[in-house]
């Protein structure tokens, strides 16, 4: 967890993400993902693999029956598509997420309406750091 909050990017209102690492190389990135708000969050697709584990509050995909707890250990398999819930008493979670390849957004009937990259994280948090102060190469250590 950083000690300076200007870290976590914004991603949506009452959603953040703190990058750990953003590989230029294999293509992917590992972040922390932080939500303070309930409801939906986004309906994705992953043309790769993802893994994450819930280090605080808890969550869950509209597609599946189970919750994803503090201390889950979470595996998404590729081509799977699922709606990212965060329930009405959860005032926050955090969870690691190591995403291979992509995140395609897709709307209700699954058809794609944006994406998300390495390169696409890799400008938002350029944009971010310049905008609070830290300089928009603060990003580069994160960058391999
Ligand atoms: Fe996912």
């Amino acid at each position: 967890m950083p000690a300076d909050e200007r870290v976590w990017v914004p991603q949506a209102p009452g959603v953040w993400f703190r990058p750990l690492l953003l590989n230029t190389v294999s293509g992917g990135w590992c972040n922390l993902l932080r939500v303070r708000k309930s409801g939906v969050l986004s309906r994705h697709r992953h043309p790769m693999v993802v893994v994450g584990y819930v280090i605080k509050g808890r969550w869950r995909y509209l597609e599946h029956d189970w919750v994803a707890e503090t201390g889950s250990f979470v595996y998404e398999p590729p081509g799977e598509i699922h709606t990212l819930t965060v329930p009405d008493d959860c005032t926050e979670m955090i969870t690691f997420f190591n995403i291979s390849g992509a995140m395609i957004y897709v709307d209700e009937r699954g058809d794609p309406v944006g994406y998300e990259d390495v390169w696409t994280k890799i400008e938002m948090c350029r944009r971010h750091y310049a905008s609070v102060g830290l300089g928009a190469s603060y990003v580069d250590r994160y960058v391999r």
